[in-house]
């Protein structure tokens, strides 16, 4: 038979609590969640196929439908981070050979672009000077000239803190036969989104940032255009666990409940309740607390002599602030001595932001006046200890 050696205590553990600092989180995201998002997490299990949970599920698809500010019953979460969002709207949207128009200003343009070709898709990289939105007119040619399946573009690009302006996109793409695709990670309830009144076709986005519950759960919406184009479409969906025919399944879409995948049972009870203290404060006063902090946020930094890396103030995002670094300032130093001091996260740049820029999160329950002040105490300080105030 089988031998039995004796139970190996080299790799015994861990052993005793966990232990876990507490950091207010102040950069690009996750953001810290309320004790009521975490109480709701203990909450006891429940089956993933149990009615009493398909009932949370249908909350969450209503409260999703009002921050995107649709009627569409397509609505869900993807089981994963914003990339899953990510991918499962590429793998669902593009068939192999189908043309994608990225509108790339950062990280996550040039990672749609990768997640594209991935899947087959024929990509036109389209791309802006650093730290700079598009032009309406830009967009308009490339799609008038390349007629793609898919525009994809990020509402706020995070790697940048540029913000992208959405208006006639939905007409120009409704136009030319192009499904409108927008990433909300970082801008979810933190600025204005209509993906009905817009014509956005599809969007995915995060649950960590501005909806305040923790990493783990990819808000997601497909339009009418965006789920005929799913149900039409002549090849199978390469990915099993993105394939929205079935996770829409799951949630459903199609007037049942077939199981697909288990739920993720107590990070959906955490976001069922951001999405219901997203509600419960109401959009539009959630849209202003976040651009009120962010105002707030420059005034304290300019006072500093401090400037925002996006030359346009309409092109700058509330919820991810980038701050230039100036000549000769140790970025790195002054984070260091902002988690040290204070536990505050200020968040270094991304990508080609690296060394060039700050990042400052005003993210839902932590976009407050008060969190705003001790950034900007944990700024001065970093920069006093350079001899630069
Ligand atoms: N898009 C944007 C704009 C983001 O800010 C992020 C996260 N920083 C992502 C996509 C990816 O999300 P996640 O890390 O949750 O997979």
């Amino acid at each position: 038979g089988e031998s039995r050696p004796a139970v190996s205590d080299v790799h015994r553990g861990p052993t005793g609590p966990i232990e876990v600092p507490s950091r207010l989180l102040m950069g690009p995201g996750p953001a810290n969640v309320s004790p009521r998002v975490a109480a709701a997490q203990t909450l006891p299990l429940l089956g993933h196929m149990h009615p009493p949970f398909f009932r949370i599920m249908d909350e969450i698809q209503q409260g999703l439908r009002y921050v995107f500010q649709t009627d569409s019953p397509y609505t869900l979460l993807v089981s994963g981070t914003g990339h899953a969002g990510m991918e499962a709207c590429i793998a669902n949207l593009i068939e192999p050979g189908e043309k994608i128009v990225v509108g790339n200003k950062g990280i996550w343009g040039a990672r749609v672009t990768d997640l594209a070709s991935r899947y087959g898709a024929d990509v036109i990289d389209l791309q802006t000077p650093p730290a700079t939105a598009f032009s309406y007119e830009t967009l308009e040619q490339a799609v008038t000239e390349h007629k793609p399946a898919v525009l994809f573009l990020c509402q706020g690009e995070s790697s940048t803190g540029v913000h992208q302006n959405l208006a006639g996109l939905g007409e120009l793409c409704r136009a030319n036969g192009t499904l409108l695709l927008v990433d909300t990670v970082c801008t979810l309830g933190g600025i204005p989104l209509h993906a009905d009144d817009w014509g956005i076709d599809a969007i995915y986005s995060g649950s960590q940032k501005v909806l305040g519950a923790p990493p783990g759960a990819a808000p997601l919406f497909f339009s009418e255009r965006a789920f005929q184009k799913l149900r039409n479409r002549k090849t199978p969906v390469a990915s099993y666990y993105f394939d929205l025919n079935l996770v829409g399944d799951y949630w459903g879409w199609f007037n049942k409940r077939f199981y697909h995948h288990t739920g993720m049972v107590s990070n959906w009870y955490g976001v069922r309740e951001a999405l219901a203290m997203t509600a419960d404060e109401g959009l539009d006063h959630l849209w202003q607390r976040h651009g009120n902090c962010a105002q707030m946020l420059w005034g304290g930094l300019s006072s500093m002599g401090l400037e925002p890396l996006v030359e346009v103030e309409a092109e700058r995002l509330a919820t991810v602030n980038t701050i230039k670094v100036p000549e000769g300032v140790d970025w790195a130093a002054v984070n260091a001595n902002a988690m040290s001091k204070y536990s505050v996260e200020i968040a270094g740049g991304l990508g080609g932001t690296v060394g060039k820029a700050w990042r400052v999160g005003i993210m839902g329950y932590n976009a407050t006046p008060a969190n705003v002040e001790l950034v900007l105490a944990a700024f001065r300080d970093g920069l006093r200890q350079q001899g630069r105030l």
